[in-house]
């Protein structure tokens, strides 16, 4: 890995200010050709507890500072980031396997929410409200909720951990980072780029480990540890709530998402299709936000699919560092073998592969770009989140049964449709019952808009003016005795 600077690949994990070996390491892959990259502390339960305590001690001082102070770390923290921003993307692509473009784009995504939330640090405000008695006054301070745990996963390495730390850290909370053990090193880069910044000892730590469940269990068994923000799946999501039920902790929650992709019969083809390319295969098909269920009007399906196949035939298979390629691998191999029970299952009952439908030969962990046609409600498909590079089409004929087929899943974090007609526009925006809904868009997130799902896609929402909310408690206080 060739790097500028190569002080910023860290194999410790950072607690309290510390770079700590651990008793045990565990090796980071190369997803694209299994090479070894990196040997990284392996922390367990005396690690998780030493950081707990670490996050404690560091909370009076740092939610104490002024939120002027506080934006100034984080703003040196996010110039230092763009600064070192080619080598973090490699750092990413060569850990997590997508496009060095897509690396890059993540990277400054990632820094985003870090100056969004360096300026909403000092817009922080309080309330007074008119009180019902003459002689009270009713105020409402707005203060950091504590110490902050939490778990990222590996589909974006950096922009999930920032989105979750930038908020809690203007807010004054301190912070303990568990990311995935699939890419720990854009996680301790971007804690070594946060020492540099002057971000105080035990403010942010970082708990590399692949005993996931030692760690979070720690971490929501503590009463120290005030609040769980969590990136993953839906089904360890459900389980740590429950184990944060024990103390009460408040949880934000982005879990799996099943988003439908609605083509209406008055739609710009080409946009549409320039939307789906966007949103299904970038990152190979592995975001929570990716076009799950294609849904197209029965009158342009078979135009909308020909088109579709001549955007997904241009694109490219290979390892990050090929020029203009466009699909990396995918994480591991669970992620092609579900991919391939999804497609036989698909096809068994019906479906069509009008390309792709195999793994690539570029890799053991690369797939083909594919366009499944014919496909119903009744395959698997149409349920779980796919998370690679293949897009299933389904045909519909009512803008009700889109609306119906659309909210049809247990999920709910994106939806898109493309339509040109006002009236549909706003019908179906409010019909669907999702966190998000980008309208003739295949791309929608960025720091100044609320993301997160409602259902069982999650709790609370990331970015924006609401972000800070989820690491804040509200505290009323009464004055009386006024007369
Ligand atoms: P994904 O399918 O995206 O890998 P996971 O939910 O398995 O989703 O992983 C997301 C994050 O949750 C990772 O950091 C992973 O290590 C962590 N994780 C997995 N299982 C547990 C667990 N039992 N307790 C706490 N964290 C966990």
């Amino acid at each position: 890995m060739q790097l500028n600077d190569v002080t910023l690949i860290r194999e410790e994990a950072y607690v309290n200010g510390q770079w700590v070996k651990g008793d045990k390491s565990f090796q980071v892959l190369n997803p694209a050709n299994n090479e070894i990259l990196a040997s990284v502390a392996d922390m367990g339960v005396t690690g998780t507890r030493t950081a707990i305590a670490a996050a404690d001690a560091a909370l009076g001082e740092w939610s104490g500072r002024t939120a002027k102070d506080r934006s100034a770390i984080l703003r040196k923290w996010h110039d230092l980031i763009l600064e070192n921003k080619q080598d973090l993307a490699i750092l990413m692509s060569e850990e997590q396997g997508k496009p060095l473009a897509e690396s890059l784009g993540e990277v400054a995504y990632g820094a985003s929410y870090i100056e969004w939330y360096a300026e909403e640090a000092k817009r922080l405000y309080g309330d007074i409200i008119p009180a019902p008695a003459a002689d009270k006054r009713v105020m409402v301070l707005k203060q950091p909720i504590g110490v902050v745990a939490a778990i990222t996963p590996w589909n974006f390495p950096n922009a999930m951990i920032t989105r979750k730390v930038a908020p809690a850290l203007a807010a004054g909370c301190t912070v303990i980072i568990k990311p995935s053990e699939e890419t720990p090193l854009s996680a301790l880069a971007l804690a070594e780029l946060a020492e540099r910044a002057g971000i105080p000892a035990g403010v942010v730590n970082v708990l590399t480990s692949t005993d996931a469940a030692a760690v979070g269990g720690e971490l929501t068994a503590s009463d120290v540890v005030r609040k769980l923000s969590f990136t993953g799946s839906t089904n360890v999501g459900k389980l740590l709530m429950r184990q944060c039920a024990d103390t009460v902790k408040k949880v934000s929650m982005e879990l799996g998402g099943n988003a439908p992709f609605i083509i209406f019969d008055d739609a710009d083809l080409d946009q549409a299709v320039a939307g789906v390319m966007a949103s299904k295969y970038r990152n190979a098909g592995q975001t929570c936000v990716c076009a799950n269920r294609i849904l197209v009007q029965d009158g342009i399906y078979e135009a909308f699919a020909a088109k579709l196949k001549q955007a997904v035939d241009a694109l490219k298979v290979g390892s990050y560092d090929v020029e203009n390629v466009t699909t990396g691998p995918l994480i591991n191999e669970a992620a092609i073998a579900k991919v391939e029970r999804l497609i036989a299952d698909a096809t068994d009952k019906g479906a069509k592969i009008l390309c792709g439908g195999t793994p690539h030969n570029a890799g053991l962990k690369y797939y083909t770009p594919t366009i499944l046609t014919d496909v119903d409600r009744d395959m698997d498909i149409f349920s779980e989140e796919i998370f690679g590079p293949v897009a299933p089409l389904y045909r519909f004929r009512t803008e009700e049964e889109a609306i119906t087929m659309a909210n049809d899943t247990i999920y709910g974090l994106a939806s898109y449709f493309y339509s040109r007609d006002m009236g549909r526009i706003w019908r179906v925006s409010e019909g669907l019952e999702y966190g998000m809904v980008g309208v003739n868009e295949g791309i929608i997130s960025n720091e100044a808009a609320p993301f997160g799902g409602v259902k069982q896609s999650g709790i609370g929402r990331e970015g924006s003016k609401y972000g800070l909310d989820d690491y804040l408690e509200m505290k009323y206080v009464c004055l009386g005795g006024m007369k």
